[in-house]
C-alpha cells in the first residue's frame, strides 16, 4: 500500500518511544490485487467487533472479492505502561474516563502511513451521517473511522488532526463500533459491484430525497389481505404512478422536514 502521509499529519510528537512491531489485524483473506479496492480502517479497541455483520450478506460477499478491504488499528497497543492505558480521569474533574490524546496519536499516525482518505471521529456532537455523506465516501479512496469509548476523546487530538465529527444520530452509544459498521454499509453497498441490481440504490429511501413506497410480494393473499391491484396488472406506466404517489404520500405524513425540501429542490 502506498504510504499517503500528508504533511499536515506528520509533526513529530517530540518523544520516541519503542513500540512493538504493529500488525493491525487484516480482516480480508489473501486477496492478490487490492490495490483499487476501496479502504475502511477502523481505530478501536475492540478489533474482535469487526467485520462484525459487514461480514454477512452483500457487504461481505464484496469484502471477500476484494471491492473493498477492512482492517483494524488495535489502540491497545498503543497504550502506556504495563497495563497499556489509552484513558484517564477527566481534567476539571466528572465522570468517567476520557481517551489520552497521546495514546489517539500513535494510533492514528500509524493509521495514516497504512491508508489513504479521511480521518472521522463517530461522535454523538458530530454532523448528522446521511445518505449524502454515504454517496461522497464512496467516491474517496477509503477511510479511516475512530471509535470512542467512554466520555469520548480527548479534544487536542481532534483539533491537531483536524478531524471531522460524524453521528450516526441524535442518541448516545457506549461506543463508535456499531456507528462505524452502520456508516460503512451504507458506504459500502453504494461501490460499483456491490449490489447485484444497480437500479436497488436508485429507488430506494433517500435517494432522491423521498421515502420509498410500500413493497409487497407473494402470496398475491395473505390472511385475507391483498396486494394493490395495480401491482399485479402488469402496466409499468402505472405501476411507476402507483409507487411515486406512495412515495409523496409517506414522505408528506412521516417526513415533513423532508418533503419541504424536496419541494424547494422541484
Ligand atoms: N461524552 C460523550 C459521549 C461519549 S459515548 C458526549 O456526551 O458527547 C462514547 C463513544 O461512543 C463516543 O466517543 C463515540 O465514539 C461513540 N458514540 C456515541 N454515540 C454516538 C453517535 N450517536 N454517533 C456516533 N458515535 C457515537
Amino acid at each position: 500500500m502506498s504510504d499517503q502521509n500528508p504533511s499536515k499529519h506528520t509533526k513529530s510528537h517530540g518523544r520516541k518511544t519503542m513500540r512493538p512491531t504493529l500488525k493491525p489485524r487484516e480482516l480480508m483473506t489473501h486477496q492478490p490485487d487490492l490495490a483499487r479496492a476501496w479502504q475502511a480502517q477502523v481505530i478501536t479497541l475492540f478489533p474482535g467487533a469487526f467485520p462484525g455483520v459487514l461480514g454477512e450478506s452483500l457487504t461481505g460477499k464484496a469484502h471477500k472479492e476484494g471491492k473493498w478491504q477492512l482492517s483494524t488499528v488495535d489502540l491497545r497497543i498503543f497504550g502506556e505502561g504495563k497495563h497499556r492505558n489509552v484513558d484517564d480521569t477527566p481534567a476539571g474533574g466528572g465522570a468517567g474516563m476520557v481517551m489520552r490524546p497521546d495514546v489517539m496519536g500513535h494510533a492514528i499516525e500509524h493509521a495514516l502511513r497504512r491508508a489513504p482518505g479521511p480521518l472521522v471521529y463517530l461522535s454523538p456532537r458530530g454532523k448528522r451521517f446521511d445518505q449524502q455523506m454515504a454517496r461522497d465516501w464512496a467516491e474517496l479512496p477509503g477511510i479511516t473511522m475512530i471509535c470512542g469509548r467512554f466520555e469520548g476523546v480527548d479534544q487536542r487530538v481532534l483539533d491537531h488532526y483536524n478531524i471531522a465529527e460524524v453521528s450516526l444520530g441524535d442518541f448516545v452509544l457506549t461506543g463508535g463500533e456499531i456507528a462505524a459498521q452502520a456508516m460503512l454499509d451504507a458506504t459500502v453497498r453504494l461501490l460499483p459491484g456491490v449490489l447485484g441490481n444497480a437500479e436497488s440504490t436508485v429507488d430506494e429511501s433517500h435517494s432522491d430525497g423521498l421515502l420509498e413506497h410500500p413493497q409487497y410480494t407473494r402470496p398475491a393473499d395473505w390472511e385475507g389481505h391483498e396486494i394493490p391491484p395495480v401491482l399485479m396488472s402488469g402496466h409499468h406506466g402505472k405501476i411507476a404512478e402507483w409507487r411515486r404517489e406512495k412515495s409523496e404520500e409517506l414522505t408528506q405524513q412521516r417526513r415533513p422536514d423532508l418533503w419541504a425540501k424536496h419541494k424547494d429542490q422541484e
